[in-house]
């Protein structure tokens, strides 16, 4: 028989429902893995008491014919969600021994429809990074590697965890969370699906906030069909959001497989970048082709605010990052220094020890472009172009009801090599920021491998609020991608 942990998401809940498995055996398989993978080091904390115990509770439900939509399914959650009772850190050292006293819109809605909680997943501090290097938890690997060559490869950022994990089996399916790429360029880094949905769509209550106009949940799973499970139990109207929508969640999951003929893709000539390796740009013509296909209708068109998205991005996000980290002083939780004479100093030494140097640049850049005599100069003009990059989208979506562009400029790279260069690091989002910055959605679908045989992902982007389009088309891509192919347990 196959192992329980190599079923997807969808498999697994079948057979639980059938009967033919049960949660507990699920979840001691997956325990087993994530044992036996702690070279990825993809986790920051593991809740096995806590899993076992849910997945006896799922089990009492559906031995009697009960139980939600996922009942019994083992899942990992990004440490950037707070879990109550058990520590949450934002994988930095300035939350240590922070063991949240709520639990986050998502993860308990997840809980309301049966998912069991394996642990907590490692991420980029404060979800700032595209490669899992700024974790105070150590560098997640990729289980992914070069043809004949052992260098360790990041899993991408900064849900490297949650891409991780899903490409080695070690959950049925992880959350993420994405404020300029991070659940996209992990998942196109991993072979895994992730997506971004439209701002809005997924309460951010109890969510650690970076950038909290940018800011959104989603998932990262295996498949297209186990991201729309996933999606639908995550999303949905939250009153203690103010920015949740109260619009009605799909089955997204009902439109899989429906015919995307007619359907107009949009190509958008900004997205042809210079230096871009050409199995990228072969891939995305290759993606081009299987739409046209499919059916659909291949459409040219013109983003040309695109070039302005990451420095647009890079003032607005540590902007909102500078505000919202501002609580973290050591009075009431986390961290607090032993050095200090007076509470002034108590903060200065918390939060010089407390933070890595990437959020510290953050904070720097963010409070420099809103302080007096730059925040006309920066601040307000960003949000004047990120205005006029949301109409840009508008106006193509007259146009084309889906966007079709790589996931990321290039596949995994090796740990260290960008780490010292913030630019280089910073490009990894040249394809991603603009949804964020506009607030569609987006998803990363994989679609191929390099000369080096690692996984490359297609985006799709989105009108607002239109995922159902965005899953028949990534259903579409991914049924014409067939990519099959899985890491090797070089860990085991
Ligand atoms: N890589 C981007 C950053 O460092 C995006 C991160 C994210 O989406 N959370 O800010």
């Amino acid at each position: 028989m196959t192992n329980i942990a190599d079923l997807t998401l969808a498999q697994l809940r079948d057979a639980l429902k059938s009967k033919s498995i049960t949660s507990l055996e699920a979840t001691d398989a997956y325990l087993n893995r994530i044992e036996s993978a702690n070279p990825l080091n993809a986790f920051i904390t593991v809740t096995g008491d806590k899993a076992r115990e849910m997945a006896k509770a799922s089990d009492e439900k559906l031995a009697k014919g009960e139980g939600g939509p996922i009942e019994g399914v083992p899942l990992g959650i990004k440490d950037l969600f707070c879990t109550e009772g058990t520590l949450t850190t934002a994988a930095s050292h300035i939350l240590d021994g922070f063991h949240p006293r709520y639990e986050s819109t998502v993860t308990s809605q997840l809980w309301r429809d049966g998912g069991v909680m394996l642990g907590k997943l490692n991420m980029d501090e404060f979800a700032m990074g595209s490669s899992n290097e700024t974790s105070f938890y150590g560098n997640v690997i990729n289980p992914w590697k070069r043809e004949g060559d052992e260098t360790p490869l990041t899993p991408g950022g900064s849900s490297g965890g949650s891409s991780s994990a899903v490409a080695a089996r070690l959950c049925a399916a992880a959350t993420a969370t994405d404020t300029g790429g991070s659940i996209r360029q992990p998942a196109s880094l991993t072979a895994t699906v992730g997506v971004k949905p439209t701002y809005g769509r997924v309460s951010r209550w109890g969510v650690v906030a970076f950038a909290s106009s940018l800011d959104q949940a989603g998932p990262i799973t295996q498949d297209v069909r186990d991201a729309a499970i996933m999606l639908r139990s995550m999303a949905g109207h939250d009153p203690k959001d103010s920015t949740s929508v109260d619009r009605p969640v799909p089955d997204y999951e009902a439109v899989l497989g429906q015919s995307v003929k007619g359907l107009k893709i949009g190509v958008p000539k900004e997205y042809r970048l210079d230096g871009m390796p050409a199995e990228i740009e072969k891939l995305w013509a290759e993606g081009i082709a299987w739409m046209k296909d499919a059916g659909c209708e291949i459409v040219d068109i013109s983003l040309p605010m695109t070039k302005y998205a990451l420095p647009v991005y890079y003032i607005v996000a540590p902007a909102e990052a500078s505000s919202n980290l501002a609580r973290y002083d050591g009075v009431k939780y986390g961290h607090r220094t032993d050095n200090y004479e007076d509470i002034l100093s108590m903060y200065e030494n918390t939060r010089a020890e407390g933070f890595g140097d990437e959020v510290k640049r953050r904070i720097l850049i963010g409070t420099y472009v809103l302080s007096a005599g730059y925040y006309d100069a920066y601040y307000l003009r960003a949000q004047k172009v990120r205005k006029k990059i949301f109409d840009e989208f508008t106006d193509a979506f007259s146009k084309v009801d889906l966007i079709l562009t790589p996931s990321a400029p290039s596949a995994a790279f090796g740990l260290g090599e960008k780490s010292n260069d913030p630019i280089q690091m910073y490009l990894n989002d040249v394809f991603t920021v603009t949804g964020n910055l506009a607030g569609i959605p987006g998803a990363s679908v994989p679609a191929g491998f390099d000369k080096n045989g690692l996984p490359l992902g297609l985006q799709l982007l989105a009108r607002p609020f239109d995922e159902e389009t965005m899953f028949k088309g990534m259903y579409a891509l991914e049924q014409a991608a067939k990519v099959s192919a899985r890491p090797k347990e070089w860990w085991a």
